[in-house]
């Protein structure tokens, strides 16, 4: 039972506000005890006092018998305290509310020694042979200082004030009860409002483990769980947005294989066809194979680099480089190529720039990537420079071309992976559009971006923009 929050939140709040509860309950009634039994006292005291001038009299004059007398004559309740004179010997003169067999004998009460030594006394204790009560004694004389006649003693017994107490005890008990009785279904909704959109989340998230990316909890607070539950919906979200990355990504790169491999087998068989009939025509067909084998090959390498940068997993070493270095390592194997399709390739590098912090194999790789790609557009004639530039806290590197540029609207898409401006005209050539997606990922790797400018059929220029070495 206590494995489900609800049931714990509602055990917490009982013990920790119950004490409480019983703490006020219990402090109230002996407060209630104190303040009674004080004013009790009070009261005795007065009367005490009161009473003492009226017995002064009788027993200054030495006539202890109109004391009694006078006593009997007074005009307090029969149920009222109980009063007792007694002689400056202790002995009981006048009582009031006590059996008159007591006249005559001493007083052993506590008090009347006190008393008789000129102290006023009240208190809370037991006579022999009576039942616990309040008191008050007080000395009978002409004022204060002077000679003690008596004493004029009052006592009430507990127990009509007991009784009263007790009543007020249950009064206090029973409200403390009904104050539980009001709190725990509070506890327990308050329990419940936050057990319950915990319980959904956790619904929710073991169907999402479950593969159910659809699944959303409703967000009915602005509070904490509020927050979690909407926390959890937008991960659902990344998670469903990234589940369908990868379908994409795994039907194009099967889309991708299917026409290299349909290629080789048409290859082969037309291999078959021609093999020790006529070797100039297989020999042609082996040079297609390949082709075909190399472009899969190609395209498996990018493949492998993509999934590798996506998943973070590139390793880099990154070191403090020459930008020239770097242009020059890239750019090198081009230029053969490009003077043989017709094409100037030209570097401007400055002679002062700060070195740049990157790993030098995968820049030349994004680099030699952008050369590439300018090499396939642009046409005989055409130009491609490779520059590099320092900017605030940056190395550029940018390659730009003389080719037909790309269209605004493909600008935004053309780091996308599979992404191809003109496909029908790039398959042909090999490019699966995954160059410029690898390209991308590695640059943000080694901390740096990526853009691309281009006015349609003004050529192209591609800028990356690496940290500077500090
Ligand atoms: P691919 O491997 O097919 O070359 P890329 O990711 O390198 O793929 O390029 C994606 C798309 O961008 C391709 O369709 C390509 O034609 C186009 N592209 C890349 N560079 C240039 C450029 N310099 N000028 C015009 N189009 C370009």
């Amino acid at each position: 039972m206590f494995r489900r929050i609800r049931w714990k939140l509602l055990a917490f709040c009982m013990v920790v506000c119950t004490p409480p509860f019983i703490f006020i309950g219990v402090h109230l009634s002996q407060q209630f005890e104190a303040i009674f039994t004080t004013q009790l006292k009070a009261g005795l005291l007065d009367l005490a006092r009161l009473i003492a001038p009226e017995a002064l009299e009788g027993l200054s004059s030495g006539d202890p018998a109109a004391v009694h007398r006078h006593l009997r004559g007074g005009h307090h309740g029969a149920d009222g305290p109980q009063v007792v004179i007694t002689d400056a010997s202790g002995t009981i003169v006048g009582v009031r509310g006590v059996p008159e067999s007591a006249v005559g004998t001493r007083y052993a009460h506590p008090s009347i020694a006190r008393a008789l030594q000129g102290e006023e006394v009240a208190g809370v204790g037991t006579a022999p042979g009576a039942e616990e009560a309040a008191f008050a004694a007080v000395p009978v004389r002409t004022g204060p200082g002077s000679r003690v006649f008596g004493v004029a003693h009052v006592s009430q017994p507990l127990s009509a004030l007991r009784a009263e107490l007790q009543h007020i005890r249950w009064v206090v008990a029973g409200t403390v009860l009904a104050a539980l009785l009001i709190a725990v279904p509070l506890w327990l909704l308050l329990a419940q409002t936050i057990a319950g959109p915990v319980q959904e989340m956790e619904r929710v998230a073991s169907k999402l483990a479950d593969g159910r990316l659809s699944e959303r909890v409703p967000v009915r607070s602005r509070d904490e769980l509020g927050e979690l539950a909407r926390s959890l919906n937008y991960m659902a979200s990344e998670l469903e947005h990234i589940d369908a990355m990868r379908r994409a990504f795994i039907a194009d790169a099967s889309h991708e294989l299917r026409t290299p491999v349909a290629n080789l087998a048409v290859a082969v068989e037309a291999l078959k066809a021609v093999i020790g009939r006529d070797p100039d025509q297989a020999n042609a067909v082996a040079a297609d194979l390949e082709r075909e084998v190399q472009r899969l090959a190609e395209l498996v390498e990018n493949l492998l680099d993509l999934s590798l940068a996506e998943s973070g997993q590139v390793r880099l070493n990154l070191t403090a480089l020459s930008p020239s270095e770097l242009v020059l390592r890239a750019a090198h194997p081009f230029q053969v190529r490009a003077a043989h399709a017709g094409i100037t390739l030209s570097t401007e590098i400055p002679s002062r720039l700060s070195r740049v912090t990157v790993d030098a194999d995968r820049t030349v790789q994004v680099l030699t990537n952008l050369l590439e790609n300018a090499l396939k557009v642009t046409p005989p004639g055409g130009r491609i420079t490779v520059e590099a530039s320092e900017q605030y806290e940056h190395i550029l590197f940018s390659v730009t071309d003389t080719g037909p540029g790309i269209p605004e609207a493909e600008l935004p898409h053309i780091f996308d992976r599979f992404y191809r401006v003109d496909k029908a005209r790039t398959r042909g050539r090999g490019g699966a559009g995954l160059g410029l997606a690898i390209a991308k990922r590695l640059v943000e790797a080694q901390g740096g971006i990526i853009k691309a400018e281009s006015k349609e059929g003004r050529g192209a220029r591609f800028v990356v923009a690496l940290p500077k070495a500090s």
